[in-house]
């Protein structure tokens, strides 16, 4: 597809009039963007016709690449006959259906039936984390247990943008502006650095619990902090933990599902499912959609009287082309052995990593399925120096956004093994130029 204007002018008005996302002022102003005209599979194209492999799936989104031809048609075909209708008083085949096919696939730990019965729709992994945070306080309040209302997350948790999501991060550079309106949460060490997390978090749980209504977690992989990785054992004994003591647990796996790590979700690892299980990001591909699932215990309680049902719901709620295409989703994945697909290039991520992490200047090293990761100083996520490896590879054709110090690869999971091979060359040859010069 060719571009209608300019690439000047339509840098000149994202400068003058685009308030970016998770952007300095000045880096935005002095910037050199990609100015993106097309993207398919593992590859962007822009408008000089300069091809990107797309090393980071788009902020985690493109598990299935862009554009996948059965999604492309799903949309089209959904559009065709009903692109959007409230939810209330309301229901249709793709929310109706979608629901269906996620209480099947969700995680259910050892039991042989689904645990994760009820579908909550949202626009994002923010409204995911939001509605999880309200229903587990809700829960608590009619269960009789109302002052079962704070929440404990890990240092480094991110859980998404919103006033309630942003309570829960533990990433301090995005909730110190913030600092006055974020309520209070109960903090435990993370356990990716922290050898002594679980003992730390397992006396919180048990000397709080009569105020806890959960305990959050992004399992095994907490990203925007940093790409910090956890042990699935660690996991297990939280979800143990939690059940003795009366607890509810949150997955967010916003980032960690749909093969993410390796398994179809994160919580597989550790054989277990939580009680509120928060989903976004790769849930729809192509639009914003996400959701959050809930076991009968908490859906019972909110049965009876008028004010006992949840009054939230956004207005987009289970959109029709979101819930077509979360549908397709979940059939590509079946149809393609996507998850597998994962676990069988997850090798070729580690042997890089592994092998990357031996230079002189990197100070520690890790993977996870389809995420590999490099940390190039000490600066976390204020530092600079991923930001020269981002320019390094644009260079040599790759768009690798860091995380301050932090590079990391999290391509498409579907991602071919020769574009990954060229994608880990890139990412290499970039980091050594960074570190050498
Ligand atoms: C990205 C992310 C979110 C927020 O999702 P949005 O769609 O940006 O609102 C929440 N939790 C985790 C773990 C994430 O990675």
């Amino acid at each position: 597809m060719s571009v209608r204007v300019s690439r000047e002018a339509i840098v000149r008005a994202d400068r003058r009039h685009v308030w970016p996302p998770y952007t300095p002022a000045d880096a935005h102003e002095h910037s050199d963007p990609l100015v993106v005209v097309e993207a398919e599979g593992a590859w962007l194209t822009d408008a000089d016709g300069r091809r990107y492999l797309d090393g980071n799936a788009s902020w985690w989104v493109a598990s299935l690449g862009h554009r996948h031809p059965r999604l492309v048609r799903v949309l089209t075909e959904q559009v065709a006959s009903l692109a959007h209708v409230a939810m209330a008083g309301i229901t249709h085949e793709p929310a109706a259906l979608l629901a269906e096919e996620l209480v099947q696939v969700a995680p259910r730990g050892r039991s042989p039936e689904p645990v994760l019965t009820r579908v909550f729709y949202t626009d994002n992994g923010s409204g995911s984390v939001e509605a999880a945070i309200k229903v587990a306080t809700q829960f608590w309040r009619q269960s009789g247990r109302p002052e079962k209302c704070r929440f404990m997350a890990l240092d480094g948790a991110f859980h998404g943008d919103t006033v309630g999501a942003a309570s829960l991060g533990g990433v301090e550079i995005f909730r110190r502006p913030f600092a006055g309106i974020l309520f209070d949460c109960v903090r435990a060490p993370s356990p990716s650095d922290h050898g002594a997390a679980f003992e730390v978090m397992e006396q919180l749980i048990r000397t709080r619990k009569d105020e806890l209504a959960a305990v959050v977690v992004e399992p095994l992989l907490q990203g925007a902090e940093g790409m910090r990785m956890y042990d699935a054992a660690w996991l297990a004994r939280l979800r143990a933990c939690c059940t003795e003591n009366d607890v509810l647990l949150v997955a967010d796996e916003v980032f960690t599902g749909y093969g993410r790590t390796g398994r179809m979700w994160a919580c597989d690892h550790a054989g277990i499912a939580p009680d509120i299980l928060c989903l976004g990001k790769a849930f729809a591909s192509l639009l914003p959609m996400g959701a959050m699932m809930a076991t009968d215990r908490i859906y019972d309680a909110f049965r009876g009287a008028k004010d006992r049902a949840f009054y939230y719901g956004h207005t987009f709620y289970g959109h029709p082309l979101g819930a077509a295409l979360a549908r397709e989703v979940l059939a590509i994945y079946r149809d393609e052995g996507v998850v597998a697909q994962a676990a069988a290039k997850a090798p070729i991520i580690a042997e890089a990593v592994r092998r990357l992490g031996a230079l002189e200047g990197v100070v520690a090293h890790r993977s996870l399925g389809m995420v590999g990761v490099l940390d190039l100083g000490r600066g976390g996520y204020e530092g600079d120096v991923g930001w020269r490896v981002y320019e390094e590879a644009k260079r040599r054709g790759a768009y690798l956004r860091p995380l301050g110090d932090t590079v990391y690869v999290c391509p498409p999971l579907t991602i071919s093994e020769a574009d990954l091979t060229s994608l880990l060359d890139i990412f290499g040859a970039s980091v050594r130029a960074t570190l050498g010069g």
